[in-house]
């Protein structure tokens, strides 16, 4: 099966068809700098991490864009609040260059605990202002734009098919449903740069043929992806909030200017939540990767989790299932690593299971059974572990270099994993759970792994 992905645009599955033989394009709406990513962020770059990881394994070369909003978001998308990352700097006193600079450090690191492979171009809006002006000035020539008092806006009156992606019935629109009308003449319409006001306020601006101002947040990835990747490429992703506004406003911008809808395919992951509610930055309530860790939690468990559910179905964030991610992953590790070291040869039809899985709109937990499946198959060992190097450079759980860590376990967990083998053995499942219960409480959790009990330092 060749790879079919779902495109919100024409809202079907469509056979991927490389736009330069051989070459996707892939671009990635990056984080707003102003705080930490939570893990629901992080969900969607694991997703579009998984996209890129499939059209590698699909014998692609990637060129993959991810942008870092360090100006001009706004914390109303009615483009009238303040810009995220300077109320940040007003707040604590940092600048607002630290902030972003930091942040986006810490970002990195977060992608690097994740495995998630860097971006082959990593482009800051900052350092694209340039781009921005020159865009808007086309648009302006085109006759796209309006000044108000602070700013310059896009008319999408003059666009019949404005908001096509996100099936925007524009007559049901009033004002204050999906955006504020502010200064704007349509509630559709949006920023394109916007006025610095009172001088002095801001640390980040430019001059620019409208005055001193800002670029708004939706022109820089329009701006950003034609420098990087043209006016019309292979996908464009990001988390499914992205579909209404800002995606919607990036078609409009480059379909003005170049008559494109930027690209041909795109794709957007569903949310995380936890007890069924959208985990945001703006609310502060959030968790970090950090956290988990903070609770011994391994980076790769929280990859695993989220492998496991479709990247278009919403995932429901709890503990159990975070502790159940994080004992699959540590007997995925064992058993491969048990496989010895001898390396074979993968096995095509293997390959061609797993192939089917992930091109079905990228079905990474069916693909993840077919790699369980292959494990308990009778294939020699070296072939297994050949084939699962393979699956590996698609599931990036980092398997093939794990090595088991030698831990030192006190003398009273081992007499209750002891005590817990009997009971296992007895189908005593109450008494089991009670027995890894008082480990937790010394600090070691038990994995059931092929090989038998491990514990792992919590
Ligand atoms: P932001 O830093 O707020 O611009 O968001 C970065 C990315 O995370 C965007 O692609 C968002 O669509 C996505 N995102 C925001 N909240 C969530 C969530 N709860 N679950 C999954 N993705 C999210
Ligand atoms: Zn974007």
């Amino acid at each position: 099966m060749t790879l079919h992905l779902y495109d919100t645009y024409s809202r079907s599955l469509r056979p991927f068809e490389p736009i330069a033989p051989g070459q996707a394009g892939l671009y990635a709406c990056g984080p707003t700098v102003y705080d930490y990513a939570h893990i629901g962020n992080l969900r969607t770059y694991l997703f579009v991490d998984g996209l890129r990881r499939a059209l590698e394994f699909n014998g692609l070369q990637v060129r993959h864009v991810m942008n870092i909003t360090d100006v001009g978001h706004l914390t109303s998308d009615a483009d009238c609040g303040d810009d995220k990352i300077e109320a940040r700097s007003r707040r604590s006193g940092e600048s607002a260059w630290d902030i972003a600079a930091a942040f986006t450090r810490a970002f990195e690191d977060d992608l690097r605990q994740l495995n998630i492979l860097p971006p082959s171009v990593w482009c800051r809006a900052t350092d694209h202002i340039a781009e921005q002006i020159a865009f808007i000035g086309d648009l302006e020539a085109k006759g796209y734009t309006y000044r108000t008092d602070d700013g310059i806006y896009f008319d999408t009156t003059r666009q019949d098919d404005y908001g096509k992606l996100a099936r925007l019935k524009r007559d049901g629109l009033q004002a204050g449903k999906r955006v504020e009308l502010g200064e704007k003449r349509d509630i559709c319409d949006f920023a394109l740069w916007k006025f610095s006001g009172v001088p002095g306020q801001r640390q980040m601006e430019w001059d620019s043929p409208w005055g001193l101002g800002f670029p708004g947040w939706h022109i820089e990835c329009s701006a950003m992806a034609e420098k990087h990747l043209g006016a019309y490429f292979d996908i464009h992703c990001g988390g499914e909030d992205h579909v209404a506004v800002h995606h919607s406003n990036e078609i409009a911008q480059t379909q003005a200017r170049h008559g494109t809808r930027l690209a041909n395919f795109w794709l957007h992951g569903a949310f995380l939540k936890t007890q069924d509610a959208k985990m945001s930055k703006s609310s502060g309530d959030f968790l970090r990767l950090q956290s988990l860790l903070e609770q011994g939690v391994d980076p790769l468990a929280y990859r695993y989790l989220c492998l496991g559910a479709h990247y278009r179905s919403s995932l429901n964030f709890t503990d159990d299932a975070l502790r159940a991610a994080s004992s699959g992953l540590a007997r995925l590790r064992s058993t491969v690593h048990g496989l010895g070291d001898e390396h074979g040869e993968a096995d095509p039809a293997w390959l061609d299971r797993f192939a089917e899985q992930i091109n079905d709109d990228l079905n990474f937990p069916r693909a993840l059974a077919v790699a369980w499946d292959l494990l308990k198959s009778d294939l020699p060992d070296a072939m297994k572990k050949a084939t699962m190097a393979r699956f590996d450079a698609a599931l990036g759980l980092g398997l093939l270099a794990w090595q088991p860590v030698q831990v030192e376990v006190p003398q009273p967990v081992q007499a209750w994993m002891a005590q817990r083998a009997i009971a296992r053995a007895q189908r005593q499942w109450a008494e089991a759970d009670r027995l890894r219960t008082l480990a937790r409480a010394a600090g070691y959790d038990i994995d059931d792994t092929p090989q038998g009990q491990q514990a792992r330092p919590l």
